[in-house]
């Protein structure tokens, strides 16, 4: 990892998706500690999408766990998915847990599991839910830490989505970017397995993750991935962890040098101007809106026209990508534009009488 300040280390997290047997839970560990990490993943319990998946070797794995950390002075940490979990980790020791996606989705097991740790010096990992809704991993955070644990933090693991994507889970980067802006001070990490899903990705998702500033990655890691019982894609080998660690860039959060400053407010000096003009240019759309909602009203023409917003979807997208802008992200501006926009019309057809002829 290049940086040119310790401070600044991100905190890592590897080991494998599933605690499979001794023997690989052993041997990843040693490789992934000979790397300097001190904090291994393994899941005991593996909450699974469809039936007849493994499901983790429960119980029996804490025992490995136990055993490995002693050998290694390594610590672990697992994920609970009830209260019931929560207890036997705590009677092995295991003190550093996290909630998962589909767990977090639940306030009634959050707050089962938020009850079993009551005031235990315990340091619990929230993922966000599995569906892009950021109440709910604000609501599931403050359970646990109504609960008096010892540290709670958040792990970032994409979101589900129904549109088609290169993402196993999408990051939806502007959810953890909200979170952090209500909880300025929570340790955030990026977990980019199983936002990628496939290892390929990785490398590109822990970049961009530490130059959002995260505080750390928890990074799949299994000594033989294409045999692995659960998420073999996104898994990369101890050597290939190794790499993608070597090859990081961290950068400095800010800088104090004065010529540096001077730069930057001139440019956001810019960019504040730029913003006015934007906003001054979408109100002047959005009266063109009103009018043509008063028209469509007075006409007793509905609001949506599909041929008309054929054509703005097909047109906005193209007139961008001549100006070097991304056609998905125009794409995406106007059906939020599109959605006001209707919002709009239907409160002008809604709440204002229709004129008499
Ligand atoms: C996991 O970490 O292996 C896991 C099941 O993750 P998530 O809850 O993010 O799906
Ligand atoms: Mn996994």
């Amino acid at each position: 990892m290049n940086s040119s300040e310790a401070s600044n280390k991100p905190l890592i997290i590897a080991g494998p998706c599933s605690a499979e047997s001794y023997e690989q839970l052993l041997s990843t560990a040693k490789e992934v500690k000979a790397l300097g990490i001190n904090m291994i993943r393994a899941g005991v319990w593996k909450p699974r999408t469809r039936p007849n998946s493994f499901e983790g070797i429960g119980k029996q794995a804490l025992s490995w766990i136990k055993e490995i950390r002693d050998e290694l002075d390594v610590d672990f940490t697992i994920e609970v998915a009830s209260a019931q979990h929560v207890e036997l980790a705590l009677q092995h020791n295991i003190t550093d847990l996290w909630i998962g996606a589909r767990t977090t989705v639940n306030p009634f097991t959050v707050q089962e599991i938020a009850d079993a740790l009551q005031g235990v010096d315990a340091n619990i990992n929230v993922k966000n839910p599995v569906n892009p809704d950021l109440a709910l991993w604000l609501g599931s955070i403050e359970r646990i830490s109504n609960a008096n644990v010892k540290s709670v933090g958040a792990i970032h693991r994409g979101f589900s989505s129904f549109r088609k994507s290169n993402y196993r889970n999408e990051p939806v980067w502007q959810i953890p970017i909200e979170l952090k802006r209500h909880l300025p001070d929570i340790q955030l990490i990026c977990d980019p397995s199983h936002i990628g899903g496939d290892r390929s990705m990785i490398f590109d998702i822990c970049q961009k993750a530490l130059d959002m500033g995260y505080d750390g990655l928890m990074i799949e890691t299994h000594i033989n991935p294409d045999k692995a019982l659960s998420d073999a894609k996104q898994q990369v080998t101890p050597q290939q962890l190794k790499e993608i660690l070597a090859n990081l860039q961290v950068r400095e959060r800010s800088s104090d040098d004065i010529q540096f400053k001077t730069k930057l407010e001139e440019l956001r000096d810019k960019i504040d101007s730029i913003d006015h003009d934007l906003i001054e240019t979408l109100s002047s759309r959005m009266k063109m809106i009103q009018l043509i909602g008063e028209y469509k009203r007075d006409n007793n023409v509905t609001i949506f026209q599909l041929e008309r917003w054929n054509d703005i979807i097909k047109s906005r997208p193209e007139w961008a990508k001549s100006l070097d802008l991304n056609k998905e992200y125009i794409e995406e501006l106007y059906k939020i534009i599109h959605e006001e926009s209707l919002r709009t019309q239907t409160e002008i057809l809604n709440n204002n009488p229709q004129k008499t002829p």
